[in-house]
């Protein structure tokens, strides 16, 4: 089956990647964006609560850990070349919602509307349910759901003989509640987001690295 301006995409997440390919697929196909928050920007979204419903892993201090210059969409630069390359996440955030209202995908976004099933029909079609229980049938799929809406905690942690507080990055948000602490960082996987948030931490407290 090949993409022609009659193809009906569906794509699952209105973050960076949900975004980018809603505008490059608009112009020849018609598509629709399922979205489980009631806003775009995916990890972007900060929230203060780590523990209101579709709380990204983002934190308050962070800065992009790739200059800005290599972060943007070929088609749509970051502005204000020149000005710091290490910009902070409300910078990323503002810079997607101009993206998306600029590409003109925003009206094509269904908001609090979180995919639950995907699956095929006879004729190849490919049938999604969501939490409104509204049905869609599409002939391709984009799945842009991301891979750090969810935190993951190794089954060792659960059942630690520490005595001391485990959090796992997914919570953290600010240094405050750090200050002068002891801190261990436990790094799994994703090194290099627990590594940034170390580093903030450790302008109020005591670190200690195991990778
Ligand atoms: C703390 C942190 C710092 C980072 N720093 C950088 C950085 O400096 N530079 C960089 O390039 N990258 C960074 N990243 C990586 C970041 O994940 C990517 O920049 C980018 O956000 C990935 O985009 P995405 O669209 O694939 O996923 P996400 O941004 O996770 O977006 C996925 C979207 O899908 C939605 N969704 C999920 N499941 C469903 C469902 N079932 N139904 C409907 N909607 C759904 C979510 O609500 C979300 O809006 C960082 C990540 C973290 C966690």
């Amino acid at each position: 089956m090949f993409l022609t301006d009659e193809s009906s995409v569906g794509i699952i997440g209105a973050g960076p990647a949900g975004i980018s390919a809603a505008a490059n697929l608009l112009a020849i196909s018609k598509i629709t964006v399922f979205e489980q928050a009631s806003s775009i920007g995916g990890t972007w979204r900060y929230s203060d609560d780590p523990n209101v419903e579709h709380a990204t892993s983002m934190y308050k201090n962070l800065k992009i850990d790739v200059p800005k210059e290599s972060m943007g969409f070929p088609d749509y630069p970051f502005e204000k070349q020149g000005d710091p390359s290490f910009i902070d996440h409300e910078e990323v955030l503002k810079y997607l919602v101009k993206y998306a209202e600029m590409s003109k995908v925003l009206p094509h976004i269904k908001f609090n509307s979180k995919v639950i099933s995907i699956s095929r029909t006879g004729d190849g079609k490919s049938k999604v349910v969501t939490n409104q229980n509204d049905s869609f049938l599409f002939d391709f799929m984009i799945v842009a759901n991301g891979h750090y809406t969810v935190p993951y905690t190794p089954e060792q942690f659960k059942e630690c003989p520490f005595q001391g507080e485990i959090i796992h990055s997914h919570y953290y948000r600010r240094p405050e509640s750090f200050v002068g602490k002891h801190v261990t960082g436990m790094i799994y996987l994703s090194y290099k987001a627990e590594c940034a948030f170390l580093m903030v931490i450790s302008s109020v407290s005591h670190i200690a690295y195991v990778t």
